[in-house]
């Protein structure tokens, strides 16, 4: 039986007279609490100038520990994020702590960090070009520049799911294990990283090299990497530092 949409979960604190979870003094002193939610709100102003996402869209998670995910909430933008806004998750989606509800995409975070236990952030954006892209049904984008070579690697089309549901969290399952970024059909993109900076400048780092391919394609016809050149790339992309 289909798991309940993660909106229908019932949330112990979603409650806007709740006193917030990050932001008092009390809280403020858990160790290990303050520091990812203030980057988590850094990162959400800096997709927002970015024009990574567009009004309340996107959302960012990352691993507290072993059973708890600091996550976004939902209908609120990316630019105006404080650490009192922010919720405490479970993996499974379920709401433990926060005045605001969760993101609704939640459940294809904890998705990903259920089935790869090395990743400790995730981004989910709509960037307009590589956006655009996922429109088009056209992924890969390997072979273009070598950034995307190194850090990216080859990026797949997740087919398109509802956003939400439990579909599309098991339509990005088959990529987590031996990709780091997707591009979500007709909806956006997701990246993951050992750390939330590492999560969000794949983002970037995406949508740079959409941008080059869309502006390529405008101008002419585009030339790849040469193909016996392509081997020293893997081979830096298996060297690179895994927190890159
Ligand atoms: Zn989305």
């Amino acid at each position: 039986m289909p798991r309940p949409c993660v909106c229908q979960v019932p949330r112990a604190s979603a409650d806007p007279a709740a006193p917030p979870l990050f932001g008092t003094s009390a809280a403020d002193t858990i160790a290990g609490v303050m520091e990812p939610a203030e980057k988590m709100c850094e990162i959400g102003r800096r997709a927002y100038a970015r024009q990574l996402v567009a009004g309340t869209e996107g959302n960012l998670s990352c691993r507290l520990d072993a059973e708890r995910v600091l996550c976004t909430p939902t209908g609120l933008s990316k630019g105006l994020l404080t650490p009192a806004d922010l919720c405490l998750i479970d993996l499974e989606a379920r709401q433990l702590e926060g005045r605001r509800r969760c993101s609704t995409e939640m459940r294809m975070h904890v998705g990903i960090y259920r089935a790869a236990p090395h990743v400790q952030a995730v981004v989910h954006t709509h960037p307009p070009f590589a956006t655009t892209f996922s429109v088009l049904s056209e992924a890969g984008f390997a072979g273009v520049l070598p950034e995307g070579d190194i850090f990216l690697g080859t990026v797949p089309l997740v087919p398109y799911r509802t956003p939400g549901t439990a579909e599309m969290a098991e339509a990005l399952l088959p990529y987590v294990q031996d990709h780091v970024a997707v591009l979500l059909q007709n909806h956006g993109t997701v990246t993951w990283g050992n750390d939330l900076e590492t999560a969000y400048v794949l983002t970037e780092m995406l949508e740079a090299v959409c941008r080059v391919v869309y502006q390529a394609r405008l101008l002419g016809t585009i030339q790849p990497i040469p193909l016996e050149k392509r081997g020293e790339l893997a081979r830096l992309r298996e060297q690179r530092p895994t927190d890159v």
